[in-house]
This record gives C-alpha cells, structure tokens and sequence, in this order.
C-alpha cells in the first residue's frame, strides 16, 4: 500500500516510553509516503534531544504543555502555526482530549486515533485501543483505516551520532572502563515510585555483576540522580552513575554498548529494544499484558505472578493502596539473579571477592 498523503502530523506528547514506541508508526508512515512528503512530530521539549536526529522527522514542533506554554494562549498559537502548514493527515498516538483538540483545531481534515481517547469524537477514525497487543503494534494500528495490514513489529530507531558515540566513550574512559570489557545497564528509576524495585536491590544486582567481571552503569533521568547515587553508594562503588549526567541519546547509545539492560517498567527498557539490547525487565503494579513488555527474542521478565492485587494501576500508583508494595518487594535478589546470569551466560555463585573494579 501507498499513502497519497504529502503532510502528515503525528501528536505525542505523553513520556519518554510512550514517544520511542510511537516511532515506529512515524517510520512506517514515512515509508509508505509518497517521496518528498513531510512526517511532523509534535511532541515536548525535553525528548527534542532523542528525536532531533531521526531522519523519519521533518520537522519537530515542541509543545511545552507543563511550562511557559501552559495557558490558553500559547495553545491558540500553537494550533494557528499548525494550520499554516496545511497538514493533511494526523496521527494521533496520544490518548487525550488536548491532543485531539489541537489537531481539530489546526483544521487538519483527516484525524486518526483511538477509541479509548477522550477526545475520539474529534477524530474522522477512531481505531479499537487493542488492550493487549504491544504498544508500538497498537500505534502502527492507526494506519489501518489507510489500507495499512501489519507485517512485523517495527523497531523503534534512535539515531544517534558520531559524537553521542565519542561522548559515551569517554564517559567510559573516565570511569576505567575499556571496549574490552563487558557492560551491563541497570535502570533503576520510574515516574511512578510502585514501579520502582527497591534500590538496595539494585545495588546488590551492581555487586554481583561486579563480581561477575561486568562494569555495571546506572542510566535515568536529573529525577533519578540521587537514586542512582546512592545505590552506586551502596554498591561500594563498583558502578557508575549516568542518570541526569548523559543526554537521552547518549544513554541509548550506552544501551546499544551493553550486553544487558536491567530495568523496571519504564522507559529504558524500550530504548534497550529499539538499539538491540537484550532486557531483564521486572513488572510489579503493571503487567505485560498492558502491551508495555520488551519484545526482544532473549528479554525476559520477572514479576509475581501469583499476587492477587496486581495489576493496580495501568500506570503505577504513586502508593501501594495495601501499604506493602509487594508486587516488587517480594521480588527477591535470589530470583532476578538466575535469570541476569543465564543472560549473560555466567556461574550463578560469583566469587566472593573476585570484584573487578
Ligand atoms: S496493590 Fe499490589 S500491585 Fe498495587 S502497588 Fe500494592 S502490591 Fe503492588
């Protein structure tokens, strides 16, 4: 199939997680466009650093929703400077009433999204909201009701540079760490705390690996610094702190270097797939089924399954409503290790003071 749209709009401006599992619907858009045609992204300042390079994007419209473009105002303006590039498609991967509103009012004829959109009654299309396929397949759903038929899950691409490349490699070199030596990525944050496995574990995951002979690096957010420092503290050291130090790029580029992720329902593990990076993924509040699991043949996920109260929230409370937070803190050390060390195909019995630091 073929589209015969020239000027397409794609709206996301939800998290970082949800913006990299809508790029392969920009990718496929770009791909069955005409040659020439333009695929926009809308989306917020602060991922502009992850998406400024993708040659799917002509041109990236940032839209700071929760700062100084916050009122009525800014948001008139913005959809009168979306009308003057005449679009003649939108895509609409975000589920919400503004994102809906914005593409009618930027007088855009044809708007796509989904059902469960408060705003679908905005939309010409309004596609069924799959609640179990994988969230990029989802997205890639909108294209449906342009004679789109899905083939493969598409990987997300993160383009990052020459220099991104030399960033990360001295980073490295800084903390001693060689091409030679095997990496492992822990990435222990999360917006919603419930999603978080505690840090103490983490930190104990970093020792192991350690031990292991794997130089061991923490990636987050300037939000999850001081986690990521003091789990580093606990670790005696023996890992290296990137969170709110390495640009979002840098640190899919620090992904792309490892041979595993270890992290929890959150964004990492979707940069992790989309640069080829196997994943340890843990769940708690949320489940896979949500459509939010790594889809990489070797990611594995650790939960337990057996919890009657999961899942809690689609997103992740910001308290456990039992006030136990069991979901992740009967996660034991004992029962991520194995599946790390099968990963990465090392003895489960580490030896005692064989750190290598
Ligand atoms: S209610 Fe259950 S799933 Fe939700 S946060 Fe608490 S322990 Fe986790």
């Amino acid at each position: 199939m073929a589209l015969s749209y020239r000027r397409i709009l794609v709206v996301q401006t939800a998290f970082v997680g949800d913006v990299i599992l809508s790029l392969p619907l920009v990718q496929e858009a770009a791909r069955i466009a005409p040659p020439g045609a333009e695929i926009d992204l809308l989306t917020l300042p602060r991922w502009q650093n992850l998406l400024e390079t993708h040659p799917s994007i002509s041109t990236l419209w940032l839209y700071d929703k929760h700062g100084q473009e916050r009122g009525v105002g800014a948001f008139w303006r913005l959809c009168r400077g979306l009308r003057r590039r005449r679009y003649q498609l939108a895509l609409v991967p975000h589920r919400s009433l503004r994102s809906a509103l914005l593409v009618w009012l930027a007088g855009i004829p044809r708007r796509i999204g989904f059902d469960r959109s408060p705003g679908r009654f905005l939309f010409t299309e309004a596609v069924p909201y799959r609640q179990h396929w994988h969230e990029a397949r989802r997205n890639l759903s909108l294209l449906e009701p342009l004679g789109y038929r899905h083939r493969a899950l598409v990987r997300p691409q993160i383009a990052f540079t020459a220099a991104d490349e030399q960033a990360v490699a001295g980073w490295l070199s800084r903390k001693g760490v060689g091409k030679e030596r095997p990496l492992v990525v822990l990435a222990p944050g999360s917006v919603w705390a419930t999603k978080r496995w505690p840090g103490e574990r983490f930190a104990d995951l970093a020792r192991k690996l350690a031990q292991s002979g794997f130089a061991v690096a923490l990636v987050g957010g300037k939000e999850d610094r001081a986690l990521c420092d003091a789990i580093v503290r606990r670790a005696g050291g023996f890992a290296f702190n990137g969170a709110g130090r390495l640009t979002l790029r840098q640190s899919a580029c620090l992904i792309a270097r490892a041979r595993l992720l270890v992290g929890n329902d959150s964004a990492p593990v979707h940069l992790a797939w989309a640069v080829g990076t196997p994943v340890v993924a843990l769940f708690g509040p949320t489940v896979p089924e949500f459509g939010f699991f790594p889809p990489g043949p070797e990611d594995k996920i650790v939960q337990r399954s057996e919890l009657a109260c999961r899942p809690c929230n689609r997103h992740g409370p910001a308290r456990c409503p039992l006030k136990n937070h069991r979901c992740m803190k009967d996660i034991p050390l004992e029962q991520v290790w194995p599946v790390v060390a099968d990963c990465l195909q090392v003895p489960t019995h580490p030896q005692e003071g064989g750190v290598v630091r």
